[in-house]
């Protein structure tokens, strides 16, 4: 099963267990592209492809996490 990179119009194969929403990777560019149809197959750039600085934001919920336990403690 594949589908065309909307960006290079290169085939990207697809898993066998693929479905709509999944994400996969263009080979040939590199682009992250999502599942957004499966018959026929149809590839798009992901929604959130525009905020890809906000994926680093995840890493202050570590933090936060540490004061947590000192709060317990009292
Ligand atoms: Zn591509």
């Amino acid at each position: 099963m594949t589908g065309m990179c909307p960006f290079c119009k290169e085939a990207v194969e697809l898993k066998k267990t693929a479905k709509e929403g999944d994400l996969v990777v263009c080979k040939a560019c590199g682009t992250e592209l999502e599942i957004v149809s499966l018959k026929p197959v149809e590839l798009d750039w992901p929604l959130d492809d525009y905020d890809e600085d906000e994926d680093y934001d995840y890493e202050d919920d570590d933090y936060d996490d540490d004061y947590d336990d000192w709060e317990d403690d009292d």
